[in-house]
């Protein structure tokens, strides 16, 4: 009885061992498939390259995070380090862009990421660069902050985690918000001016 006992209880690990192990197999199968079909995709039609581009970028995001503090120190002005990577405020009234009207686009100053448009920059009054949106819904990114004794959502890149400013909802429509964003933590770019359909 003991040696029949024996055998159903080795022959019970025998079958969860192969189960796992098939389960293991076929997951990793499923993910190299996955990964091929995307891939194939991007080779045949412009749809596929988007996912294969978005997960070398989330890769290079993840990198991007995990910087040490040496790395943005040889990247950044001293000012910008200060404000982007110690979650500093530049002097109101100081920073380059505050009282800039050009047309253009402001990229961040640690990855290059496109943050806003002046399309959406206003006069808020307050010596900060202002806009009422980001660039794209996914170019920035918010965390509650109390610091100072106050209650404020901070906005950072949401590619490398610089910190860009802080939103308020004391905005203009249509959204009603305030991108209080700080000039150091901004690179702008001029576009060149829109030629008007009525040729002018
Ligand atoms: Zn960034």
């Amino acid at each position: 009885m003991l040696t029949r006992n024996n055998i159903i209880f080795s022959l019970a690990i025998l079958v969860i061992v192969l189960t796992t192990g098939q389960q293991i197999i076929s997951t990793a199968l499923m993910q190299q498939a996955r990964a091929q079909t995307s891939q194939s995709a991007g080779t045949k039609n412009g749809g596929g390259k988007t996912a294969v581009s978005s997960v070398t970028t989330a890769v290079a995001d993840q990198d991007l995070k995990n910087k040490p503090a040496e790395y943005w120190k040889s990247k950044l002005s001293p000012e910008a380090y200060h404000v982007t990577r110690e979650k500093g405020t530049e002097q109101a009234f100081t920073g380059a862009y505050y009282n800039n009207h050009k047309d253009g686009n402001y990229y961040c100053t640690n990855c290059g990421a496109l943050l806003f448009s002046s399309g959406t920059k206003f006069e808020s009054g307050t010596g900060w660069p202002s806009f009422y949106k980001p660039a794209s819904g996914s170019a920035v990114a918010t965390d509650s902050d109390g610091s100072l004794g106050m209650q404020r959502t901070e906005v950072v890149c949401s590619r490398c985690g610089a910190h860009l400013g802080h939103v308020f909802d004391d905005g203009p429509q249509p959204t009603g918000l305030r991108y209080c964003i700080n000039s150091c933590a901004l690179n702008f770019k001029a576009q060149a001016a829109k030629t008007s359909s009525n040729g002018k």
